[in-house]
């Protein structure tokens, strides 16, 4: 099939990618000329998992090209994803200025049957303000479908390949089809593609984000209160975990959720929900408790040092939202590296992967190291704000002599209380008692 994707980030990309993995032609297309440039050059102008090769291979076999004409796009696909950005507005809906400007485009430049496929996460309502857009000036059919995307940034490619669901909305038979066909293959082992109407799916990916945002937050809330009463999250974690109704998933507490996704989603839904007169008060305390949970290692960090962080210096391991990607969006480390900055403490982070992002941000205001070690020269303390593999099992000898101090902050418990009693460190998490030597 002929398939166009407009739009060429984390979600695009991959799409794009993948579709064209499974035998259709696809043009990518956006407006950013120097990541055309790049991936016209066979660069991925992203870090995620597993896409280099099929990107390669997809380019190579003449499936996959990149354009930022929007027209040629449009010429060229069947069907018309959109995935672009749908950032917080100042009222923290979602702004749709990019989805209904290429919307407006769209209804300007297409002469025969498309459609038209909303992948960015949107409040409900938008595909009808996409379709009317389009309809003020377009003279041929289209449809307008919402088939929210589901992918984890770091497990893009396999979630996209093998989703557990792929949710359409429409209320055209014909569109249906068309999707139907062009997902056939990635639900060959039979997981659904559920059909719906275009509000009940759009509604379903807000749904789903802000379901797992509430579910870490009330773990970390459980977090904080096992600390008040010398409880241990950890084995919380696992009573509560084998519960089948709960699951073992998402139940990690640390320094808040962050990312592309769940913070601007939860206040979008919750907002949605102030313009349809209903009061999500669930929300109202999801997004409050993850604001301050983002810095909820800092009065211990300032206890630690009576309250003299003033030329202090701490290596910081961990600056992506996640581990396994770049995204530094609403990273906590962001929130960590500001409070650290401002009380005059000085910074050496390192991160696999998403260093670049990072000093385009802080600049020379901070220092990257090359490695996990070399950050820890000298320093009084380490901090750690993601949960990379590489950080899971160091050799504390070789910390403990690049460091001038003695002290970890965790804020994402990687460590057993029990291993790390034996390294004669102090050791602050969440959650859990503070070792102090
Ligand atoms: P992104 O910011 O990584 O990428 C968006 C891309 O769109 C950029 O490359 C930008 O240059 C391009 N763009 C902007 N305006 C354009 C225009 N007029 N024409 C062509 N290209 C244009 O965004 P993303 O993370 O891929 O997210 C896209 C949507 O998907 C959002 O609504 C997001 O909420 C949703 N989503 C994201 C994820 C995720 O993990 N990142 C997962 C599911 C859903």
């Amino acid at each position: 099939m002929k398939i166009s994707v407009i739009g060429t980030g984390y979600v695009g990309l991959v799409t794009g990618t993948c579709l064209a993995e499974t035998g259709n032609e696809v043009v990518c297309v956006d407006i950013d000329k120097d990541k055309v440039k790049k991936m016209q050059g066979g660069e991925v102008p992203i870090y995620e998992p597993h896409l280099e090769v099929i990107f390669e291979r997809n380019i190579k076999a003449n499936r996959l090209k990149f354009t930022t004409s929007l027209e040629e796009g449009l010429e060229h696909g069947e069907i018309i994803f959109l995935a672009l950005p749908t950032p917080e507005d100042e009222d923290g809906s979602a702004d749709l200025k990019y989805i209904l400007g290429v919307s407006d485009d769209i209804g300007k430049l297409i002469s025969e049957y498309k459609v038209i496929v909303d992948k960015s996460t949107v409040p409900v309502g938008t595909a009808e303000k996409v379709r009317a857009t389009i309809e003020k000036n377009a003279n041929c059919d289209f449809d307008v479908v919402s088939n929210p995307e589901f992918l984890r940034e770091g497990f893009a490619v396999d979630d996209f390949l093998k989703p557990e669901r792929i949710v359409v909305g429409s209320s055209s038979v014909r569109a249906i089809e068309l999707m139907n066909k062009l997902y056939k293959p990635f639900v060959r082992s039979g997981n659904p593609i559920i059909v719906m109407d275009e509000k009940s799916a759009e509604l379903t990916k807000y749904a789903a984000n802000s379901f797992l945002a509430a579910k870490i937050t009330f773990m970390n809330e459980i977090a904080n209160y096992c600390e008040k009463v010398g409880a241990d999250v950890d084995k919380v974690r696992r009573g509560m975990g084998t519960d089948s109704r709960i699951g073992k998933r998402f139940l990690f507490p640390g320094i808040g959720y962050g990312g592309s996704c769940f913070p601007k989603d939860v206040k979008a839904l919750h907002k949605s929900g102030k313009e349809a007169n209903y009061d999500f008060q669930i929300l109202e305390s999801v997004i409050k408790v993850n604001q301050s949970q983002k810095t909820i290692l800092f009065p211990k960090i300032e206890q630690h040092f009576d309250s003299n962080l003033k030329d202090k210096s701490f290596a910081i391991w961990g600056l992506a939202f996640k581990p396994e990607t770049d995204d530094i969006r609403e990273a906590p480390s962001l929130y960590m590296i500001d409070k650290l900055l401002e009380k005059g403490a000085h910074i050496k982070t390192f991160d696999p992967e998403a260093m670049d992002n990072v000093k385009r941000k802080f600049g020379d205001k901070i220092e990257f190291a090359n490695s996990m070690y070399e950050a820890l020269e000298g320093v009084d303390a380490l901090i750690i704000c993601t949960e990379w593999s590489i950080f899971r099992t160091p050799n504390f000898s070789k910390l403990r002599d690049k460091m001038n101090g003695n002290v970890i902050f965790d804020g994402r418990n990687l460590y057993d209380l029990e291993d790390i009693e034996k390294e004669n460190l102090s050791y602050y998490s969440i959650g859990r008692e503070n070792i102090k030597i």
